[in-house]
């Protein structure tokens, strides 16, 4: 049997990674860049105008010029005017080139318009280079600004713009096969007789996957017999990056997946880990490298089991940079009936301090799908001890 620290390095060895692909910035959200952006020029690119009013010179301004001549008006996006007289201005809007010979701009809300182009200031509460962003100030041209590995999100897509890329790399999106094995399977919407269940781990298992931005899915429903599944399983290994099965890994004489991989070639890495829910994980790598987790049927193990190891796993493969783990202090004291490895689901919230906090919410057995809805995700509380008082510190995972 396998630890679940054994269990995830064996998978992370095991794991590819994906190949870069190029996309439209406008459509890069979401997705894992692969390159380092540079600065396009320096940010700002020109000493920038940050309020409507005048530019005007702070040498006047110290010999006590308080009326200023217009002698242009220049909007954002115009080439900079210049002042080439004492006491001129430029009547000057936000995101303008600070005109030449101009080094400090004055409000419009602290001007007085004279007769035409007079402009008379109404305070005395002036800064040499007020109101002007300085070119370069942010960075400079040729700056590296983002790093491989960093989902893009809101502030990412607008640097990776505002660097002048019209597209970016970023990790290929895999191609990902989920297979729910099991004779008593039925899809929603499809009639179901008694005997039946709903299938639920397809679309769990998918919502997850597409939520995170790391696959695209493909589901398919088999039925519990070998050569169904053996012949399933090597037609979606062929144009799939990933397989990820549930059901069938147990020990139940139905369970036929773990030899129909090994009949396959595929390398079964591990079978088992040392863990509550889940424990009938597998884990398989096909002839050709690719991944195939064999998740545990009753759909609290399996949606652990993917949020576990196998969103880890794909984020890896995407070169996503490991985000600092997680955690949050038990809100109450749990006690386990095992010493194996527990996956608590949770429902997360703040403390008076500001700390995060884990409300443990168990479900009525690996089976009760329901019961998770509402809860944030899971808590992992280390194997060889039964009781966790209130206050534990522990590792988080999010749905
Ligand atoms: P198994 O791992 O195949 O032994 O299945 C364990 C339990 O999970 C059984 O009660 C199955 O009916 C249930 N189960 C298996 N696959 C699914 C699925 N796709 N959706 C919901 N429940 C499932
Ligand atoms: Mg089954």
């Amino acid at each position: 049997m396998t630890d679940v620290a054994e269990a995830e390095a064996l998978v992370f060895q095991n794991m590819p990674e994906w190949p870069s692909v190029r996309t439209a910035t406008g459509t890069s959200h979401g997705r894992v860049l692969r390159e380092t952006v540079v600065a396009e020029r320096d940010q700002p690119p020109f000493d920038r105008v940050m309020m409507d009013g005048i530019a005007i010179a702070w040498t006047d301004w110290t010999n006590g010029q308080r009326s200023f001549e217009a002698i242009g008006t220049q909007a954002a996006g115009a080439p900079a005017l210049a002042l080439t007289q004492p006491a001129q201005c430029v009547e000057i809007m936000t995101g303008a080139m600070c005109p030449e010979g101009a080094d400090t701009i004055i409000p419009v809300e602290r001007l007085r318009r004279e007769a035409g182009s007079t402009l008379v200031v109404e305070t005395d509460d002036v800064e040499h280079g007020q109101f002007i962003h300085p070119r370069g100030s942010d960075r400079r041209e040729g700056e590296r600004l983002l790093e491989p590995g960093l989902r893009i999100g809101a502030t990412e897509a607008a640097v990776i713009a505002g660097a002048g890329y019209a597209d970016v790399a970023v990790a290929a999106l895999p191609r990902a096969a989920v297979i729910s094995t099991g004779d008593e399977l039925v899809g929603a919407g499809e009639p179901l007789a008694p005997h039946q269940i709903r299938s639920t781990n397809d679309f769990s298992i998918r919502a997850s996957l597409a939520l995170a931005g790391l696959a695209e899915v493909t589901c398919k429903r088999l039925v519990d017999d070998a050569t169904e599944i053996a012949d399933g399983v090597a037609g979606l290994h062929e144009d799939h990056d990933a397989l990820i099965l549930s059901g069938g890994v147990s020990m139940g004489q139905f369970d036929y997946v773990p030899a129909v991989l090994r009949r396959l070639g595929a390398e079964v890495v591990f079978h088992r880990v040392d863990q509550r829910p889940g424990r009938p994980l597998l884990f398989a790598v096909s002839r050709d490298g690719k991944p195939i987790f064999g998740l545990p049927g009753n759909p609290v193990s399996a949606l652990v089991c993917l949020t576990r190891y196998v969103i880890p796993a794909f984020a890896r493969a995407a070169g996503l940079k490991d985000a600092s783990p997680e955690r949050a202090a038990l809100s109450e004291p749990v006690t386990r009936s095992s010493r194996l490895t527990y996956f608590m689901p949770v429902r997360l919230g703040w403390d008076e301090q500001g700390r995060q906090t884990a409300e443990p919410r168990p479900t009525n057995t690996s089976g009760d799908f329901i019961s998770l809805a509402g809860t944030d995700g899971f808590v992992e509380l280390p194997k060889g001890r039964e009781h966790d008082p209130e206050g534990t510190v522990a590792r988080v995972y999010r749905w």
